[in-house]
């Protein structure tokens, strides 16, 4: 059976193209400030560091009314990191809008998300916005979203999808590009028109698929999701199911129950299939469970979610100086921050270890584990992290796999040659490269995730801040042997009291280190070929102020003193052979007293 009055849609955009303008604009249209409030508050993307990194990190949901229909519209993850994410959103939908700007044309980023989409084998609405703009070139643009449609194996169905001109600034959207719109009601009609209504059996079972959960202190845990079969009730009794895991929950009883209106989440007493819906009242629900009824407690399948391929150590920072800059974190406080993350985030992996103050986090790629260090420190966490490690695998043979990744690259033409040495150097694969205009080439490497570790600060030197680069997790590869470059970082340790906190930071990487006034401090450069250690260029100097390397980088709180340059033998000389753990290319770790 169909619910004819219900469309859940996901919208898929590059950042700035105009997702939010535009949703903000259909809210408006379709009546949802009534009371001719302003919109107070931007329905999606409201993180900072969405913003600032270029993508979204966590789905969210909004509805409106239009026609007696309500249009369920869930934001999608932009960044192939999140890979388990988006196949959860895109199994709660019947269809995709497509937003892209009119002038920029359809981005890489967005690539991942819209492949998965025509696997889902979903119809598409394409949204060119911006049609305002003076340079938009709308017809280029629809020719380029086509072949990106071909280059990702659309069927004939969704190449023939419908084609909507906008400019969500002015509200307006219309069939041609030719004519301008005077609102948004062709969008709104497509949406209906196109997107097919979901579909399920009211009389069957329960079932719902748990997508997102939130949390709210009143109610607790809140498990999101599509009723795919049958309904619920408040104060209905269920069982928890896992496709995953063939557990099954004691009956838990639904305390309460919302649907999706504008912005908020309304109380309802039932909904039935097709809906999307908020359910609180069990306590341990989880992504990717299965809200059933007792009598028939079949779990719904999902994709597993893509495995972590890197690892980071989150480390309880040790220093008497810990605290002054942020909340004074204990192991306890770090695990507990840790595994709630788990909660939200089905595709990280934290895994205690046998050092109480280190926790092992695996991701997938290294911007999903920077977003959650950059997320922790806005929230006052103080902790220090290793660098990156990549997660090896091995197949049936026992041969040794390593993740690949894909990277796109937008770079100034004369920067493109030295860009195309580095990474091929970093056993990176060139698998295309063309001029995008502007002065700027675009290059497309499959290269072993373990090349990329460290390497956008580099690029962003080479390429004076000026250059672009996306990566999105391909698969597990062949291992692909020894780099050949030189692998440089920079160290820093620093001694304080009976400490000596270690570790490699390049300056970019920003480690959480507290310096303190006259303290030494340790900094260099660990320079090696195919993976061993040949040499350490080590300076020492003494700090005259408290020099905090997450605000400042790391070489800032080096300027103070003129250090002294030493190599890998003086240096060792200088540290008790003893109290050094290991020297690799990529890490130095030390312990206590270095000798003046
Ligand atoms: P999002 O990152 O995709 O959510 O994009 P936003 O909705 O925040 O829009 C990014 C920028 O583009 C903002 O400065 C908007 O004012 C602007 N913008 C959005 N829609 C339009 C449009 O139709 N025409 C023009 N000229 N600018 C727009």
């Amino acid at each position: 059976q169909k619910r004819e009055d219900v469309r859940n849609i996901a919208i898929i955009a590059h950042v700035d193209h105009g997702k939010t303008t535009l949703v903000d604009e259909l809210l408006k249209q379709s009546g949802v400030f009534r009371s001719n409030q302003e919109v107070a508050e931007r329905v999606m993307d409201s993180g900072d560091i969405e913003r600032e990194r270029g993508i979204t990190i966590l789905s969210k949901n909004t509805a409106i009314t239009y026609k007696d229909t309500k249009i369920n519209i869930i934001d999608t993850p932009g960044h192939a990191d999140f890979g388990g994410e988006v196949e959860r959103v895109l199994k709660m939908v019947n269809g995709v809008v497509l937003v892209v700007d009119a002038f920029e044309g359809a981005m890489p980023q967005t690539k991942f998300v819209l492949k998965k989409a025509l696997e889902l084998e979903l119809p598409v609405i394409v949204c060119i916005n911006k049609i305002d703009r003076p340079e938009a070139r709308p017809e280029e643009v629809v020719d380029e979203v086509l072949e990106l449609f071909i280059d990702l194996d659309a069927n004939e169905e969704q190449l023939d999808c419908p084609f909507i001109y906008a400019s969500a600034k002015e509200g307006i959207a219309s069939y041609s590009a030719d004519e301008p719109g005077k609102d948004m009601v062709p969008l709104f009609d497509t949406i209906l028109d196109y997107i097919p209504a979901p579909e399920g059996d009211p009389d069957a079972g329960t079932q719902v698929l748990i997508s997102t959960i939130d949390y709210n202190e009143y109610v607790g845990r809140i498990g999101i999701g599509k009723i795919d079969n049958g309904s619920v009730k408040v104060n209905q009794d269920v069982v928890i199911v896992n496709h995953h895991d063939d557990s099954k929950s004691q009956r838990v009883r639904i305390t309460k129950l919302y649907e999706f209106d504008g912005l908020q989440k309304v109380e309802v007493p039932e909904a039935t299939i097709g809906s999307i819906v908020a359910i609180s009242g069990i306590s341990d629900i989880h992504i990717g469970d299965t809200i059933c009824s007792p009598e028939n407690p079949v779990a719904i399948p999902f994709q597993k979610i893509s495995e972590p391929t890197i690892a980071m150590h989150f480390m309880v920072n040790d220093s008497p100086l810990a605290g002054q800059e942020g909340k004074y974190v204990t192991s306890r406080h770090l695990r507990d921050r840790l595994f709630s993350e788990l909660n939200s985030d089905v595709s990280l992996r934290v895994e205690e270890t046998d050092n109480m103050d280190s926790f092992k986090v695996s991701g997938r790629g290294e911007l999903h584990l920077s977003v959650l260090i950059e997320n922790m420190r806005r929230e006052g966490y103080e902790f220090a992290v290793s660098k990156a490690e990549v997660l090896y695998h091995t197949d049936e043979r026992g041969k040794k796999l390593e993740p690949m990744e894909r990277a796109f690259i937008d770079v100034p033409d004369e920067f493109s040659g030295s860009v195309i040495e580095k990474l091929s150097n970093r056993k990176g694969e060139l698998q295309g490269m063309g001029s995008i205009g502007g002065g700027y080439t675009r290059l497309e490497f499959l290269i072993p995730s373990r090349g990329l570790i460290g390497y956008r600060g580099e690029f962003m030197t080479d390429t004076k801040g000026n250059g672009i680069i996306n990566t999105t997790f391909e698969e597990y590869g062949p291992y692909k042997g020894d780099m050949n470059y030189r692998k440089q970082g920079s160290l820093i340790a620093f001694e304080s009291g009976e400490t000596v906190a270690y570790g490699l930071f390049n300056a970019q990487d920003r480690g959480t280190l507290f310096v303190g006034p006259g303290e030494k401090v340790y900094s260099g450069m660990v320079i090696g070929q195919n993976g061993k250690a040949e040499d350490i260029e080590l300076n020492v100097c003494k700090t005259k102020h408290l020099t905090n390397t997450r605000s400042s980088s790391a070489d800032d709180a080096l300027k103070l003193v003129p250090p002294k340059k030493l190599s890998l033998e003086e240096a060792l000389e200088f540290i008790d052979t003893d109290e050094l753990l290991e020297i690799t290319p990529t890490s130095l770790r030390i312990r206590k007293k270095i000798l003046d």
